[in-house]
């Protein structure tokens, strides 16, 4: 296991249910299976229950499939690979890497993640700072979560990986159609992660949606904070519609 203690920095080792360090500092394994290695954090939280049911549930159907079957084929002949805002681990599950972790900061999503992937190891911290030893990852992925650039750096091995993955200029663009009156293309921001830009791709499918998923779908993005009711009542009277999933994914490669 490539865990290190969150207090002393030395190595965890799995003992039973606990992780344990060899200066004695353990933590123990919850119940579903994932470790709780955020140091007594209050009011640092990550998504609720409701936002989590309501991303299995839009995830389950499938509509970003194309992005979790592309994330693997991009992970093949991983040694080590680390998952940061790794959520209910949909991404992390599909990569092809010998260990896999999965790190976010809601005990909620990493519950269902432990559960459903026993084999991918999944720990509440933070993504700025890891219980990851230096130069332990030959990939790094970030999918919708902040970017964490200078820990991604310290965590990649010489000639590792960092992939990015952000909203494409159509993401979910039929969606904004329906919530606002003038809807806007996504820009994509330059990512300053530090490191070299070795690929980018842009991968789209348009796809029918059903409207419960399209209500989900709405709860996991920022749109749901800075909309008015009446959006969301839109929405809820456009049945199923076809909606375009545009993600740009890029990848960085560590050059220290
Ligand atoms: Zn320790």
């Amino acid at each position: 296991m490539s865990l290190i203690c969150p207090v002393c920095g030395k190595n965890l080792i799995k003992s039973g249910r606990s992780a344990v360090c060899a200066s004695g500092h353990s933590f123990d394994y919850a119940k579903s299976g994932y470790l709780n290695l955020l140091l007594n954090s209050p009011g640092i939280h990550g998504d609720d229950k409701d936002m989590v049911k309501a991303r299995t549930r839009f995830l389950q159907s499938g509509a970003y499939a194309f992005l979790r079957e592309r994330l693997r084929q991009l992970s093949a002949g991983c040694n080590i690979a680390a998952d940061l805002g790794c959520g209910e681990g949909y991404y992390t599950s599909a990569l092809e890497a010998e260990e896999r972790y999965g790190f976010d900061l809601s005990k909620d999503a990493l519950k269902h993640a432990a559960k459903n992937d026993l084999s991918g190891q999944y720990t509440v911290a933070s993504i700025f700072h890891l219980p990851l030893a230096d130069s332990s990852c030959d990939m790094v992925l970030t999918c919708f979560a902040p970017l964490a650039a200078a820990e991604i750096r310290r965590i990649l091995k010489p000639g590792g990986k960092f992939i990015f993955v952000t909203p494409g200029p159509r993401h979910l663009y039929e969606m904004k159609e329906i919530l606002y009156e003038h809807p806007y293309e996504n820009t994509v921001e330059p990512a300053d992660t530090g490191m070299p830009c070795i690929h980018e791709e842009t991968i789209s499918a348009e796809q029918t949606v059903s409207n419960q998923a399209l209500l989900d779908l709405f709860m996991m993005t920022p749109y749901a904070w800075k909309t008015e009711k009446t959006g969301t009542d839109r929405l809820s009277e456009a049945g199923d519609i076809r909606i375009t999933c545009e993600f740009v994914i890029r990848i960085y490669a560590a050059d220290h």
